[in-house]
C-alpha cells in the first residue's frame, strides 16, 4: 500500500508565516483537522511524488521535459535559491520554476502545514489565506 499525505504551503517560497502563525492557525481550524507544522532551515522541493505526471509552462502550455527541469532544480539549489527563474526550452520565456504547472502540484518552501486526517476544504483554505496573507498551495503526495 502506497503513502499519501496532504500538505499545505504559501506559494512565497521564503515565507515562515504558516510557521508564525500557527497558533492563529490552530484557532481558525478549531480541533476540525489534525495538523503538523514543519519549518526548515532553507527551501525545501515540497513534491507529490508518484502523483508528479508532467509539468507544463504556464506560458505556452507545453510540456517541460524532466531532464530540462532536474538541471534547472540543481541551479537551483547551487545557487541558494536565490534566482528561480529560468529561459524554458519551448517558448525561451524566462519563468520561475516556482511557477510551472505541476500536475498534481509541487512548490517550494520553508513551511509546511501537514494535515494528518485526509485534505483540506476550500472554505478553510481560503481562511487561511487571508489569516496569512499570502496564497496558499496543496500539495497531495504519493509515495
Ligand atoms: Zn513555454
Amino acid at each position: 500500500m502506497s503513502d499519501t499525505f496532504t500538505k499545505v504551503i504559501s506559494t512565497v517560497p521564503e515565507s515562515t508565516l504558516l510557521w508564525e502563525k500557527r497558533d492563529e492557525i490552530s484557532e481558525v481550524l478549531d480541533g476540525k483537522l489534525d495538523v503538523e507544522f514543519e519549518l526548515d532551515e532553507g527551501i525545501i522541493f515540497v513534491d507529490c511524488g508518484g502523483n508528479l505526471k508532467e509539468i507544463i509552462c504556464p506560458d505556452c502550455g507545453e510540456m517541460i521535459d524532466f531532464d530540462w527541469w532536474g538541471q534547472a532544480m540543481d541551479g537551483y539549489f547551487e545557487n541558494d535559491c536565490k534566482n528561480p527563474n529560468f529561459e524554458v526550452p519551448c517558448c525561451g520565456d524566462i519563468v520561475s520554476i516556482n511557477d510551472l504547472i505541476y500536475n498534481m502540484p509541487c512548490g517550494f518552501a520553508r513551511t509546511a502545514m501537514l494535515v494528518e486526517n485526509g485534505g483540506i476544504d476550500s472554505e478553510t483554505l481560503s481562511k487561511l489565506e487571508t489569516l496569512i496573507g499570502e496564497e496558499l498551495r496543496v500539495i497531495k503526495g504519493r509515495y
